[in-house]
C-alpha cells in the first residue's frame, strides 16, 4: 500500500531537493527495547559503577536521541575486571567438567533466542541498521555461535587437537561498532567453550547489546567473573585492557591502523593475539553470470549494514563486455532501495553509526569525484536528524585512486573493469587488504581456479556476505592474522 507524505529536508548529502514523493507506507516494529538509563561495568557477575564514578551517553544514530549513559571505564576498573576473571579461571570454570561448561554456553544460546525481538530493537537503536537485518542476520547469527560452540566444549579431547588441550586463560577481547552482538558472540561463544574467562571491551558508541548479553549471562546463572563486560574509551579502556599484564590472549577486531598498534605495543608480551582488521574486497562479476543474481550479490555485497561491513564487496570488478549493462541494471535497482527510519522494517539502509565515520565517508566521497571518478546516487531524501549517507555508486575508477584503495566503510561502491580472468585476480589482489571476495560465473572451473589465485580469507561463489559458525573468518595482510569460527576459531582459545 502506498500514500502521499510530506517529506523532511535531506540533511547530509546527494543534493536531492526535499519534493513530494510516493512513499511506502511504515511497518514499524513495536517490541520495546526496556533501555534502562545508566548501565554499570558487568564484573564479577554485578553491574557496578566506574572508579572514577563518570558516565557517558550512548546516542541513537538514527536520530541523534540519547539511549542511555554508561560507565567511562577506567584502569582501575580494568584491574578490578581481569581479577575477577582470573579468580573465576581459576576457581570456577577451567576446574569445571566440559559437560557442565557446554551446559552453560548452551543456555546463554538459549537465551538470546528467547530475548531476540529485545535484542534485535536494541542493536537497531544503537547501532542504526535495519531492523530487517538485526532480527534476521545478527541475532540469529549470534544465538547460532553459542549453539555451535556449545557443542565443542565436552569433545575437545576429540577434536584432533592433541592430548589434553589447555584454555589460554583469561581473554581480553576487544569488539567494533558494526556487529556490536554478533561481534561479542564471535568472541565469548569459542572462548568460553574452550575453558577461558573473559574480558569484553564493546566499542563506545554501540556498548548496548554487550550490557543485555551480560545480563543474559547473570541470567543463565554463569559463575561470577566468567564474563565481564567494561565499556569506555578505547583509548583508556581499551588500551589498559590489552596491556594488562593479566591478560594471556587478546582478541580485537577493528580497524587496520588500530590493530597494527597493538601488534607492536603486545610483541615479545608472549600473550596470544588474533586480529580482524579492514577489507577492500573486490566482487568480481565474469560475462557467463546469472546477472540478476549477481546484481542482487552487488547490493547485499556493498549495502548491507550500509556498507559499515569489513568484508563489504566495496569493488565491483565487472568484465568489460557487460559493465554498461550491469551499471545501468545497478541503478535502477538501487533506485528501489528504502533508506531511512532503521525500525520500519521495510528499510534497507539504515543510519552510519557514528559521526566521525559518516565524515569519513564524505572525504573519501569527495576524493572520489576530486579524483576524476563519476559519482551518483538514487534520487532518495534523507532523514533529517542523525548520520545519513545515499547509496552512491562510483563510475570511472581507476586502480590508483583512493576508493578504489582504501576502506570507506559506508555505501559505497566503487566499479572497475577487466577483460580477463588474469586481469581481474591481478585487480583484485592489488590490495593491501585480503579478507574476503567473491565470484560470479556459471564455470565451476573458473569459480575454483579463482579460489586459488584470491588472496583473501574468504571467497564466495555466486553469493556475497554468507556467514555460518561452522565456516572460519578471518584475513591474510593487512586484514589480520588468525580464524574465528569453526574448529581453527577454537584453536584460537586453546594451548595444543
Ligand atoms: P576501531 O579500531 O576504531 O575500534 C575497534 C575497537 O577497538 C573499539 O572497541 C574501540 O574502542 C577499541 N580501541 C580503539 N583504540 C584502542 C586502543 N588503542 N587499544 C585498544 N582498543 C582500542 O574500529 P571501529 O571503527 O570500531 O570498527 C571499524 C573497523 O573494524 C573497520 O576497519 C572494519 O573493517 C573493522 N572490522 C573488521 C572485522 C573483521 O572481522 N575483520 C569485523 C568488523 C569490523
Amino acid at each position: 500500500m502506498i500514500k502521499e507524505q510530506p517529506l523532511t529536508a535531506a540533511r547530509n548529502g546527494n543534493g536531492v531537493k526535499p519534493s513530494k514523493r510516493l512513499a511506502y507506507a511504515t511497518s514499524r516494529e513495536s517490541t520495546p527495547a526496556n533501555i534502562a538509563p545508566s548501565y554499570g561495568h558487568f564484573i564479577g557477575g554485578a553491574f557496578v559503577p566506574s572508579s572514577s564514578g563518570e558516565t557517558f551517553e550512548t546516542t541513537n544514530p538514527a536520530t541523534g536521541e540519547v539511549l542511555s549513559r554508561v560507565a567511562t571505564g577506567t584502569p582501575e576498573d580494568v584491574d578490578r575486571a581481569v581479577a575477577a576473571a582470573r579468580k573465576a579461571y581459576e576457581k570456577y570454570w577451567q576446574p569445571l567438567s566440559p559437560a557442565r561448561r557446554a551446559a552453560y554456553v548452551y543456555r546463554i544460546a538459549r537465551a538470546i533466542s528467547e530475548r531476540s525481538r529485545e535484542l534485535a530493537v536494541l542493536e537497531t537503536l544503537d547501532n542504526g541498521k535495519p531492523i530487517k537485518e538485526s532480527r534476521d542476520f545478527d541475532v540469529p547469527m549470534s544465538s547460532a555461535h553459542f549453539f555451535y560452540y556449545a557443542g565443542w566444549a565436552d569433545k575437545l579431547d576429540y577434536a584432533g587437537f592433541g592430548p589434553d588441550p589447555r584454555p589460554l586463560g583469561v581473554a581480553g577481547q576487544v569488539i567494533p561498532w558494526n556487529f556490536p552482538l554478533m561481534m561479542a558472540a564471535w568472541k565469548l561463544a569459542p572462548a568460553l567453550a574452550a575453558g577461558n574467562t573473559c574480558v569484553l571491551k564493546p566499542a563506545s558508541t554501540t556498548p548496548l547489546s554487550a550490557l543485555l548479553l551480560a545480563e543474559i549471562v547473570q541470567q543463565a546463572d554463569l559463575p561470577p567473573g566468567v564474563v565481564n563486560v567494561l565499556t569506555g574509551a578505547g583509548s583508556v579502556a581499551g588500551a589498559a585492557l590489552v596491556a594488562h599484564p593479566g591478560i594471556d590472549k587478546v582478541a580485537f577486531t577493528g580497524s587496520t591502523e588500530i590493530g597494527k598498534d597493538l601488534q607492536r605495543a603486545l610483541a615479545g608480551t608472549g600473550k596470544h593475539l588474533t586480529l580482524e582488521l579492514g577489507g577492500k574486497a573486490a566482487n568480481i562479476v565474469f560475462d557467463d553470470a546469472p546477472l540478476d543474481q549477481a546484481i542482487e550479490g552487488i547490493v547485499n555485497g556493498i549495502f548491507f549494514n550500509q556498507g559499515e561491513v569489513c568484508c563489504a564487496g566495496s569493488r565491483l570488478l565487472v568484465q568489460e563486455s557487460i559493465a554498461d549493462l550491469v551499471v545501468e541494471k545497478l541503478k535502477r535497482r538501487l533506485g528501489t532501495l528504502r533508506v531511512g527510519d532503521p525500525l520500519d522494517k521495510n528499510t534497507d539502509l539504515g543510519a552510519i553509526n557514528n559521526a566521525a565515520q559518516l565524515e569519513k565517508i564524505q572525504e573519501l566521497a569527495e576524493a572520489g569525484e576530486a579524483e576524476g571518478a563519476v559519482r551518483w546516487s538514487p534520487k532518495c531524501v534523507l532523514p533529517s536528524h542523525g548520520y545519513w549517507f545515499p547509496p552512491t555508486v562510483f563510475t570511472n575508477v581507476s586502480p590508483a585512486h583512493r576508493i578504489a584503495r582504501e576502506e570507506i566503510f559506508g555505501p559505497v561502491l566503487s566499479v572497475l573493469t577487466f577483460r580477463t580472468p588474469e586481469e581481474a585476480v591481478a585487480k583484485a589482489n592489488n590490495t593491501t587488504y585480503g579478507l574476503s571476495a567473491g565470484v560470479w560465473t556459471e564455470k565451476g572451473s573458473r569459480i575454483l581456479w579463482m579460489a586459488g589465485q584470491l588472496r583473501a580469507g574468504v571467497v564466495w561463489a555466486n553469493s556475497f556476505n554468507r556467514f555460518d559458525p561452522t565456516s572460519p573468518f578471518g584475513g591474510y595482510r593487512e586484514s589480520g592474522f588468525g580464524r574465528e569460527g569453526g574448529r581453527p576459531g577454537l584453536a584460537a582459545y586453546l594451548d595444543v
